[in-house]
């Protein structure tokens, strides 16, 4: 399949190939046409699917020729800053030949800016529901002629506790418009919200979240919580580690970590919701021009961040949501490369183990063999069949810093079904 058989028009397709994609994504194959024809859509897919793209092409075709007084006729709803920020520059590269104009509206920075920009006049707004309602509060926002509405990483905005804010925006939406919802899980409350919002909605499914990317090798070690960061920086120090995204439970935990590899010579900074928006914006910036290797996140400042070639995502906490664990691993492996991930388990992460299990309908590998080895056995499967064999129960010594780091990665062990 080519962008040519999607219905696009020729600065369409001049903006993908400017871009470099050569293919669509099977969400852009399934969304595309649908949208063009004036559909609402309701897409199952996760950050990583191309899914900006599914729906910022044809919206931005359909916007030109622009006609009459510009006014705000795009409005994208995202969870996040940086998701907000990432889809308006997609939007940006899409609308290069166009006389659109698009901003991104979030909070956490200064609002003057924002209201510079839509007082000289916007067609596409991409915002976070905080600062998008306060500047309606403030008369800086009018939505009454609103044609299409996007609501992104619905499922997000529900676990981050926003979902009654984006009813009120929601509420005050012409009832006239065509709508999108993509959300990387359903749950209940956004199935509920789906069928309240959209019409007729084509249905969408691009990669069930209950899948992971087969591209992903995952796999589990065992360890206790006091010899996580050991165990990462002994990872870290293999030359395969080149770009590494590290999750933690909390922001606290994401600094202190950040900190300690920083202090033996791993450069790592961290990002996180207490961190000011220039501050993510620079790191994220280092990560991905591949001056710091390391870059250690907690989930809401990770959500929706586009990273291209990140080799391994390591859970240094497992995710207490199971569907955490799919988004996080998700920020490898992207656009057909393959990657690696990383889970460090303790006896108290166990259970959430277990819960992801059931969520991807599949064990994850065990590392049997490596220097930080748990000394509670690994859990047994229910018919007995065995454990993963694990290089002795208890916890070897320890070797020198030089043997280890040369030390082969470690065995990989399917565990017992
Ligand atoms: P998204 O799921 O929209 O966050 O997109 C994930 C990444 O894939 C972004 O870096 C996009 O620029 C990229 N992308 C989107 N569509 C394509 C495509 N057809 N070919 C290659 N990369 C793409």
């Amino acid at each position: 399949m080519s962008f040519q058989n999607l219905q696009l028009n020729g600065a369409m397709l001049r903006a993908v190939e400017r871009v470099g994609y050569t293919e669509p994504t099977p969400i852009q194959v399934r969304t595309i046409p649908h949208i063009l024809e004036g559909r609402d859509v309701v897409g199952c897919a996760q950050t990583g699917s191309g899914k900006t793209a599914a729906f910022a092409l044809p919206i931005v075709q359909m916007l030109e020729p622009a006609r009459g007084k510009r006014r705000i006729r795009v409005l994208v709803l995202a969870p996040t800053r940086e998701l907000a920020a990432q889809i308006d520059e997609e939007f940006g590269k899409f609308s290069r030949e166009t006389s659109l104009r698009h901003t991104a509206i979030f909070g956490g920075v200064g609002q003057q800016p924002q209201v510079n920009a839509l007082r000289r006049g916007v067609d596409i707004v991409v915002a976070t529901p905080g600062r998008l309602q306060d500047l309606m509060n403030q008369g800086y926002i009018r939505l009454d002629q609103l044609e299409y509405f996007i609501l992104d990483e619905a499922d997000r905005m529900l676990d981050m506790g926003f979902i009654n804010d984006v009813k009120r925006i929601i509420k005050r939406l012409p009832k006239v418009r065509q709508t999108m919802l993509f959300s990387a899980t359903m749950p209940q409350a956004i199935q509920d919200l789906s069928r309240s919002i959209l019409t007729d909605p084509v249905k969408v499914e691009a990669n069930p979240q209950s899948t992971t990317v087969e591209t992903i090798a995952q796999s589990i070690y065992f360890v206790e919580g006091g010899d996580k960061r050991a165990l990462l920086k002994h990872i870290l120090r293999d030359p395969a580690s080149q770009r590494v995204l590290v999750f933690t439970r909390t922001k606290h935990r994401a600094n202190n970590l950040a900190k300690q590899l920083s202090r033996a010579r791993i450069p790592a900074e961290a990002i996180h919701g207490n961190k000011s928006q220039t501050a993510r914006t620079r790191a994220l910036a280092r990560f991905k021009a591949g001056h710091t290797p390391v870059l250690v996140a907690t989930d809401i400042a990770a959500r929706g961040l586009d990273i291209d070639s990140v080799t391994h995502v390591i859970n240094f906490d497992m995710p207490n949501i199971p569907e955490s664990y799919v988004h996080r691993i998700g920020r490898t492996a992207r656009a057909g490369a393959s990657g690696i991930a990383y889970s460090f388990c303790d006896l108290d992460e166990r259970k959430h183990l277990r819960e992801i299990e059931a969520l991807i309908q599949e064990p994850i590998e065990v590392i049997g063999d490596h220097p930080f080895v748990s000394a509670t056995p690994p859990p047994t499967r229910q018919n007995g069949a065995g454990k993963a064999r694990q290089n002795g129960a208890s916890k070897p010594a320890r070797q020198s810093r030089r043997r280890r780091s040369r030390r082969p990665r470690g065995r990989r062990q399917a565990r017992p079904a």
